[in-house]
């Protein structure tokens, strides 16, 4: 088996099996062809057959093809709650990515099954942080006596065993929504309260260095020397004992693939090439990209940013092509391009096509749970305290 830099095992898409990682795993049974201009009639047909033992969640970013099947549409966050909001439902097919369908596994109850009509749908940025080398940065942390004022922070776009990873330790789940909160709850309380050295606290921030960095830097005040990036690849994450005693955030080497191909050269063009543009970017993109952005948030709040600009106005988005091509169909008076010049989509949402939903929908209607997703008992308990104290920030 070939190895990638990440140290994940390096499989042909949907090919093999590895439960350690988001990707790589086979597909059973047979797909319908692409080409079977019978697909939206069976996905119909399947859907109505199941009636209300089916609830179908569709991410933004998900194709058109599909996301017209969602019962309910949304980031990850929503998409997880309105499963749990579902206790009627005997089957979650999640429409999305590997990660999302186990926290809606992790919120819902044990009699509910949630599928994922396509297990490649993994998630590049969940990838960069695996269990083994989060532990092994804890360590690294511990021996400098650093772990005891140390919260974990991680985004919501991270594994199961990662969120509870920071359930164990002291810390919380987090979204690119509510980041400032968690950091606030991180630094001024913690899950102890705020007799552990609060002036020596830190934060550990995984797997997104950037929505960690432009939430620290942006939105609290923080110097971008208050962050150092801990790579899991080297030694002692290639910082100094010194560097990680004065870090006050220490951002995990990881990053969005989409969100990260952003450029600040790609905001000078967009404005040259269109007068008066308002350019909004997502907080995974990198910093320079969100310094000279007009605007920065979360897909929920792109998403509202459009609906309520004036007609007429122009809008650069910086976040996945399947949503910034729905955001164009649905607002014709106004001008809504996309950031870059190239076109990118999220290769992994994109795996969840129409052949893969028609092929869960139908086997779910003869009574087979196909690519089921189950996170185990411990690590739903501690991720979920992660999770929860997510939900109780102020
Ligand atoms: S858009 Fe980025 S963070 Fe979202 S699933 Fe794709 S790679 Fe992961």
């Amino acid at each position: 088996m070939t190895t990638t830099d990440t140290g994940l095992p390096l499989f042909v898409l949907g090919r093999g099996t590895d439960p350690h990682s988001e990707r790589g795993v086979d597909c059973p049974g047979d797909l319908p062809p692409a080409s079977d201009p019978e697909l939206v009639a069976r996905a119909e047909r399947a859907k109505a057959a199941l009636g209300d033992r089916l609830f179908v969640l569709g991410h933004h970013y998900q194709r058109d093809e599909v996301i017209r099947f969602a019962d309910v549409t949304g980031d990850s966050f929503k998409l997880a709650r309105e499963a749990a909001a579902r206790p009627g439902a005997e089957y979650i097919v999640f429409c999305g990515v590997h990660f999302m369908a186990e926290s809606a596994d992790i919120l819902t109850g044990d009699d509910q099954k949630v599928v994922l009509p396509d297990m490649a749908a993994g998630c590049s940025m969940a990838d960069m942080a695996t269990f083994d080398q989060v532990e092994e940065a804890w360590d690294v942390l511990a021996d400098l006596g650093l772990a005891e004022v140390t919260v974990p922070i991680t985004y919501m776009n991270s594994s199961a065993d990662i969120k509870a990873f920071c359930g164990r330790n002291g810390g919380a789940v987090c979204t690119s929504s509510n980041a400032r909160r968690a950091l606030d709850w991180a630094f001024d309380q913690g899950p102890e309260g705020p007799d552990k050295a609060a002036g020596d606290r830190k934060v550990l921030f995984l797997p997104d260095q950037h929505l960690g960095r432009n939430t620290a830097v942006l939105e609290m005040g923080f110097a971008l020397e208050d962050c150092v990036v801990y790579n899991p690849h080297r030694p002692n994450g290639g910082l100094t004992e010194q560097q990680l005693r004065d870090a006050k955030m220490i951002l995990w080497r990881g990053h969005c693939s989409v969100h990260g191909r952003f450029s600040a050269a790609c905001v000078d063009d967009v404005r040259a090439r269109i007068p008066g543009v308002n350019v909004l970017v997502h907080p995974e993109c990198r910093h320079e990209v969100v310094t000279k952005a007009d605007h920065v948030g979360s897909t929920e709040y792109i998403i509202k940013t459009l609906e309520q600009a004036p007609a007429g106005s122009a809008w650069a988005i910086g976040t996945e092509l399947n949503l910034v091509k729905r955001l164009a169909a649905a607002h014709p008076d106004k001008t809504v391009t996309f950031l870059d010049r190239t076109v990118c989509y999220c290769s992994t949402m994109n795996r969840i096509d129409l052949p893969h939903l028609v092929w869960a929908l139908e086997s779910l209607a003869e009574g087979q749970v196909v690519n089921q997703i189950t996170v185990d008992p411990d690590t739903t308990h501690w991720a979920k305290i992660a999770l929860d104290r997510m939900l109780a920030l102020p």
